[in-house]
């Protein structure tokens, strides 16, 4: 039986094709040229252990982008005569560069063998590839050989054969653009027609690819005025935030695939690094300055978030202060129940989420600053293998440092990873990440009970939530989220600056988020909360004689919310919590930051102003031990993610089966860890 395949030779020029093309084909060569062009085409055919292969040596090019009549030749002979194999002829001293032919053979998603030739010169030059990783990051096979020397030429057939045979592609997913890239891609193919002809010929997201790159062979062809209305508009929003043209962008990302390939496979023993992106990451990518440079750079971001937020925050508490108050300097007649839900229930409720917008909007900023300028690529690159260990991917780690802002827009973010049991586990965990809204709860019980200790207490609490995050995401990986997590590459697009225009986008799109959140689940909450601590009302009758603080702490056990709280109180008993915590704690649910409103209501401590803080401070050190004190904010960090988390979590997840899981499996988790801290501690405090 002999079998017959096409083989196609691609490449660079002068990276050894036609020495390879004569070494397979000897003498059984035809010269002519491609229809209608004059450019010279190569056949040959080799025989070797009963298969016959046809060759065709394709015109050498730099990459497939269509400006030249090399590179469409070569393009649409892969296109449309479909050879079994491409051989991407690869001058092996010269990689980068010769790999960007390499991701456009990728993309167009035919089997393909890498020949690493001249592997001689770049062995002299100091380079060491590894070949396995190499190839598994790319997702081809790849020999390494020198043709000038036959060598590893029966290697490469044995390859080319077994391509041939199991007609194995690359994917046409491999290499990603990055969410605003994939998006717009997205966008266009969702306008194309599966049934139209161009769409069986190239397929979807090359199509698309093109497109949006503007080639031109591609875009003269016969579209519908729908999908090029969508590729201008994609066009004009990436160049407004880029301040580039598509095509330099996705050139760019091409690059970073391939930077980010090489970082992780090649080593070099002389440096050959030359521009200014690569002088960068031999620092910022270094295996050892690399970890303590990125720490650094976070600790500055989050130092910069809080003292510069410090000031629009006073600004903002003093807006809603003043909403409040000429709300009830205007309101007509007495204040009743109506006048009590729009100050306390939705000023007070909303208002304590908005408190915090500056300082995230401050943090998505600095974010989006470190993701523009290609930096945030390379802090992923860094926690690669740190976050692998755990079973997650380095790209995990952004959705987490958002996480540090608020769960809402972190979940969001999570979008970001390809792999669905990677992004569960990232999204499960996220609520581990200590958001702006525990902050005041810490606020509130660090300098009550460890005035000696608060930066150290700070960082700790911060600490204990990573390490669960860490160890919860290992949990998983390797019991309902199994499965191997697949190398691929991680990215390292050159450094660029970003714009202005850019930097606005992604702050706001993220700050949108959850303002969204405050006006739409928090306002619900805030006045079901709001309702749950008013009614039902007491016997007025019975207030009599008593302080306003009084009242309203006699109220508020009344209530349905206080009623929960004692009805948990006796459960909550071993982690060291009385009814008044319990209550707070059935509040929190909503937004985290209701916790402390709640316990100064519990304590009649008026409005949590300066003063009032203080003097809450007091009672709880009279009341409380420090031990209890740290319980509080242990459980506040692990248990129930707040309403709208849950909410996010099941539409980003598709499922109430995630959220239910998310929900009972904190809080439960909390229960058991606070319970055994507490009763633990106990013994030796
Ligand atoms: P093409 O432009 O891709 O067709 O490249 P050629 O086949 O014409 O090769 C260019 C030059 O590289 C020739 O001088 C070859 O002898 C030389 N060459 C080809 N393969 C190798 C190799 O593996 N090692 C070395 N050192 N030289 C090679
Ligand atoms: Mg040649």
């Amino acid at each position: 039986m002999t079998a017959n395949i096409k083989i196609a030779l691609a490449g660079n020029p002068n990276s050894g094709k036609t020495t390879l093309f004569n070494a397979l084909t000897g003498a059984r060569q035809h010269v002519g040229n491609y229809p209608g062009v004059t450019v010279e085409k190569k056949e040959g055919v080799c025989r070797r252990q009963g298969v016959t292969m046809q060759i065709v040596d394709l015109p050498g090019t730099y990459s497939l982008t269509g400006y030249s009549v090399e590179e469409l030749v070569a393009r649409s002979f892969i296109i449309d005569e479909r050879p079994d194999v491409v051989v991407d002829v690869i001058d092996s001293s010269n990689l980068e560069r010769n790999l960007y032919l390499a991701t456009q053979l990728i993309e167009l998603n035919v089997p393909i063998v890498l020949a690493f030739n001249m592997s001689d010169v770049a062995r002299h030059r100091g380079f060491v590839f590894d070949i396995p990783k190499l190839s598994q990051l790319l997702g081809v096979p790849i020999v390494s050989m020198v043709g000038s020397r036959n060598e590893g030429i029966d290697e490469l057939l044995k390859m080319v054969t077994e391509a041939a045979r199991s007609g194995e592609t690359p994917g046409t997913c491999r290499i990603r653009y990055g969410s605003e890239v994939e998006d717009e891609l997205a966008r266009i193919e969702a306008h194309l027609d599966p049934q139209h002809d161009l769409v069986a010929r190239y397929g979807k997201r090359w199509l698309a690819l093109k497109l949006l790159e503007n080639d031109k062979e591609i875009t003269e062809l016969h579209h519908s005025p729908e999908v090029l209305a969508a590729v201008q508009f994609s066009r004009e929003h990436l160049a407004a935030v880029f301040g580039e043209d598509p095509e330099i962008i996705i050139a760019e990302r091409r690059y970073g695939f391939i930077s980010g390939a090489c970082q992780e496979a090649v080593q070099s023993s002389t440096e050959l690094r030359h521009d200014m992106s690569d002088k960068a990451d031999a620092v910022l990518t270094h295996p050892i300055l690399g970890l303590p440079i990125f720490v650094g750079l976070m600790y500055l971001v989050f130092q910069l978030t809080f003292t510069l937020g410090e000031y629009p925050m006073v600004w903002m508490e003093h807006f809603l202060a003043f909403s409040g108050e000429s709300l009830s300097a205007w309101w007509p007649g007495d204040p009743g129940p109506l006048h009590s839900l729009v100050v306390d229930g939705i000023i007070g409720g909303v208002g304590g989420v908005m408190v915090f917008l500056p300082n995230i909007l401050l943090l998505f900023l600095a974010i989006a600053f470190l993701e523009d300028t290609g930096y945030m690529a390379r802090a992923a690159f860094i926690m690669d293998h740190i976050m692998h260990k755990i079973g997650l991917h380095g790209k995990s780690f952004i959705p987490m440092l958002i996480g540090f802002g608020c769960s809402v827009p972190a979940i969001m973010a999570t979008r970001i990873l390809e792999n669905r049991r990677n992004r569960l586990t990232t999204i499960m965990v996220i609520p581990l990440i200590s958001c702006g809204a525990r902050f005041p709860i810490y606020m509130m019980i660090i300098p009550a009970f460890f005035p000696n200790h608060r930066g150290l207490m700070l960082a700790s609490i911060y600490f204990v939530g990573i390490l669960l995050a860490i160890v919860l995401a290992r949990l998983l990986r390797v019991t309902l989220l199994k499965g191997e997590t697949l190398p691929f590459v991680m990215e390292l697009p050159p450094y660029r600056l970003p714009t202005v225009r850019g930097l606005l986008i992604h702050t706001w799109q993220r700050g949108w988020m959850y303002v969204r959140k405050a006006g739409t689940v928090i306002l619900a909450i805030s006045i079901v909360i709001w309702a749950a601590t008013s009614y039902p009302k007491m016997d007025a009758a019975a207030l009599q004689n008593m302080t306003p603080e009084q009242v309203s702490t006699a109220e508020l056990q009344h209530s349905v919310v206080g009623r929960i709280g004692k009805t948990l109180a006796p459960a909550l008993k071993p982690l060291g919590f009385d009814w008044r915590i319990s209550t707070s704690l059935v509040g929190a649910f909503a937004a985290k930051e209701v916790f402390v409103s709640q316990l100064g209501i519990m304590y009649s401590v008026g409005e949590a102003e300066e003063g009032g803080s203080e003097a809450l401070r007091a009672k709880l050190q009279a009341d409380y031990t420090p031990l209890q004190g740290f319980c509080v904010m242990l459980f506040c960090l692990i248990s129930m993610p707040c309403v709208a988390t849950i909410v996010i979590t099941r539409q980003e997840t598709g499922s109430w089966r995630w959220a239910l899981l998310q929900l009972l499996g904190l809080t439960a988790l909390a229960y058991v860890i606070t319970m055994a801290v507490y009763q633990v501690g106990r013994v030796f405090v």
